[in-house]
């Protein structure tokens, strides 16, 4: 019996490999990961994990093979047993915390999700975010629907030629990605109208599985639609401003009407930024149908959603000129449109240089809940809206913020979780169990050694073999070297990999080239530096910057230890945070709201060398990684990465490299182990999303649910 329409050729006996592949589940469970690991190890590396295409390619004779192996069958049958469960709403956190609330699920709103690679509806932060709060979500048991675009051509490939990012737009292979069409429950394939300016735009809902959560996805490619609108949810972040409204419009009026199609009926609405804040508009304008006042409508919607915030830089937050707005919501009205001004000032915002419709603002006015992702980003956060909460006090509940996490069974490697596994066993169940992660002291520092070196092995095999992949397209001799291939797999190994941009300063590291040198280029204690990230295509100055390490990476001055590997994503970034030893991080204080790729590091043993801003403000506990502390703030920019750099050498000369040099008799570096324990014991449990999530319950869903049910 098979039981994928996809995949009619699978042996009998493995007939439900297509189901497991088509749920992104079996990313972050090792059962699963194992079933597809082992049945082509060749082919899994060459797809970079991605089991749909796998099973495409596979020889029929190895699934033959696999399916009379006993070892193969023992390992297939316990996924698919452990599928079933993750799939099941029994027993879980979730029923056991709050089985007085009405099994209605949160609906989470967000532009981006990052689930796995072979799904590239993701640019960065703000989509792992996502992608691993849903995860999460289900893991907890929590009724949970994620809502946002399909992207048929997702966000860029980045190529780097001579020294310079080259971006492509690679149409998504739809039969090799884990996408189907959503059904609506008469089971009929979902599609919708939106209204949009004076016409109307047909969207369809794809759906990917993820054990018990279901993500829909919009996507304006059909061939009902105008060419222009075709186009409209091809790219993430692509076009222009009109597209960009136009998106936004889709995500919050079309999000909600996909629901309502799909038979969903949330009651908790969490907008992940302000991006999808239409679902306001949409909601109020329902309750409006059924005859409830302006102000009711509103303070209903206000009382059943969530709102979230994410970054302190201003032009992070959209904003539109009103006309624009009008010109693109004109057919949305219906009964709201009496109501037009009153909806219309809840987005209005001077942000110096006049005033627009805020997206950020139309959030925070029209939610019960604003909540910024680290402290220091909640303070930053109240100071930026100030006239805000001043203009309204008592219906606007002031900011409060929940630290961001990571999903650890996504994130840890797979020798530290074998480790793990055989001394604190039941880290998978219960990691957010502060005093479970106890265990890890007990670790003779021996083992927890050669944990690091095999994850840093797998790094430096893994940018061999894309330079080697890249030699054999054709890039030139020097990129091969600025790739990578002149890196010594022991030597101390820095990191910095996120997206390319002014605040996060790539380039700081390179204040003092001459200083920097030497702390490379020391014969006894070699120092080597990788980078990697994407800079946005209309972000010049991310782009110079790029083009500034790239050129870097190839100057003799450095010895051949400073490499730049391309086009970042999720599969590159699970092998940076985890084999480095080092995760540099030297954002322009305080514009890095959390970051939460040094919680993906130190959960590794992957030591965080930071400047004390986002999460690292609480996470640094004074012996699991360093802080970067220049003993000065200052407006000066120049001033300040002056002061930051000096800094920074400083604690690589006199703290990070005779650290990781120092030696015992076995050749293990006994100090840095023991802050590579203290990085893992303290990052583990409190920056993981299993917190996070478990936080967003307490303080924000069940409070709404409870609302939502007393409305009723
Ligand atoms: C975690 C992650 C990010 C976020 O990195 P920050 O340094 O926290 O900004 C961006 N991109 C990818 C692919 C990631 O995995």
């Amino acid at each position: 019996m098979n039981m994928h329409p996809l995949f009619p050729e699978l042996p009998a006996r493995l007939g439900r490999l297509g189901e497991l592949a088509m749920d992104l589940w079996w990313s972050w469970n090792h059962q699963a990961r194992a079933v597809f690991r082992t049945l082509d190890y060749t082919l899994w590396r060459a797809t970079a994990h991605n089991p749909v295409l796998m099973l495409h390619q596979i020889d029929r004779t190895r699934l033959d093979r696999a399916a009379a192996d006993p070892a193969f069958l023992a390992v297939y049958d316990q996924a698919l047993a452990q599928l079933d469960r993750a799939r099941s709403a029994e027993s879980t956190w979730w029923t056991e915390r709050c089985g007085h609330v009405p099994h209605r699920p949160v609906a989470y709103f967000s532009a981006e999700f990052a689930i796995h690679q072979s799904l590239p509806i993701y640019a960065g932060g703000l989509g792992v975010l996502a992608g691993d709060h849903c995860k999460e979500a289900g893991d907890l048991g929590l009724p949970f629907v994620g809502i946002g675009f399909m992207y048929p051509q997702g966000y860029f490939r980045q190529r780097v030629t001579a020294d310079r990012q080259e971006e492509d737009y690679v149409s998504l292979s739809w039969e090799n990605a884990p996408v189907e069409p959503a059904s609506t429950p008469d089971g009929r394939d979902c599609v919708i109208a939106v209204p949009l300016g004076n016409r109307t735009v047909l969207v369809q809902v794809w759906r990917v599985r993820l054990g018990r959560t279901k993500l829909y996805l919009l996507d304006t490619n059909l061939e009902e639609n105008a060419p222009w609108d075709r186009e409209l949810s091809a790219r993430l972040y692509g076009g222009d401003r009109e597209t960009r409204v136009q998106q936004e419009i889709i995500l919050g009026i079309g999000g909600v009407r996909a629901l309502r199609a799909l038979g969903t009926d949330p009651a908790v609405w969490h907008l992940n930024e302000g991006h999808a804040a239409f679902v306001v508009l949409q909601r109020i304008r329902e309750h409006l149908d059924q005859g409830w006042q302006f102000s009711d409508a509103l303070a209903e919607v206000r009382r059943t959603t969530v709102f979230t915030t994410h970054t302190p830089v201003p032009a992070g937050h959209d904003a539109f000129p009103f006309h624009m707005v009008e010109t693109h919501l004109a057919g949305c009205w219906g009964s709201l449109g009496e109501f037009r001004e009153d909806f219309l000032a809840l987005g209005r915002h001077d942000n110096g240089s006049g005033t627009l419709f805020n997206m950020t603002a139309l959030a925070i006015r029209s939610t019960g809940s604003t909540n910024a992702v680290s402290a220091v980003h909640r303070d930053v956060t109240e100071r930026m809206w100030k006239p805000l909460w001043e203009e309204t006090p008592g219906v606007l509940k002031p900011v409060t913020s929940v630290t961001n996490g990571i999903h650890l069974p996504t994130w840890v490697g797979a020798e530290l979780a074998r480790l793990l596994d055989h001394h604190a066993p039941e880290w998978r169940d219960r990691h957010d169990e502060p005093g479970l992660w106890d265990a890890i002291l007990a670790v003779p520092d021996a083992e927890i050694w050669e944990m690091r070196q095999a994850l840093r092995t797998a790094l430096f095999s893994f940018i061999r073999e894309r330079m080697r992949l890249r030699w054999t397209e054709g890039v030139s001799a020097p990129r091969v070297v600025s790739g990578g291939t002149l890196l010594d797999p022991h030597a101390l190994t820095l990191g910095f990999a996120r997206r390319f941009t002014g605040y996060k300063r790539p380039e700081l590291i390179f204040h003092d080239p001459e200083r920097l040198a030497a702390i490379l280029n020391a014969t006894r204690t070699p120092v080597q530096i990788v980078f990697a990230g994407k800079a946005h295509p209309a972000d010049e100055s991310g782009k110079h910057a790029l083009q500034g390490v790239i050129r870097r990476a190839s100057d003799p001055l450095f010895g051949g230890r400073i490499a730049f590997v391309d086009d970042y994503d999720l599969h590159v970034a699970h092998y940076f945070v985890q084999g480095c030893d080092v995760w540099l991080n030297n954002p322009r204080k305080p514009l890095e709201a959390s970051g939460t790729s040094g919680m993906k590091a130190s959960v590794n043993g992957v030591l965080h060398l930071s400047i004390g801003d986002g999460w690292w403000a609480e996470g640094f506990t004074g012996s699991n990684g360093w802080l970067v502390d220049p003993g000065t703030h200052t407006d000066d920019h120049d001033a300040q990465d002056a002061a930051d750099a000096e800094a920074l050498y400083r604690l690589l000369e006199e703290q990070v490299v005779p650290a990781f040099y120092d030696r015992d008799e076995h050749d293990v570096p006994t100090r840095w182990v023991r802050m590579v324990k203290e990085a893992i014991r303290t990052v583990s449990p409190t920056f993981s999303t299993r917190r996070m999530v478990k936080e967003y319950v307490e303080r924000m869903y069940v409070p709404a649910f409870e609302q939502a049910a007393a409305s009723r």
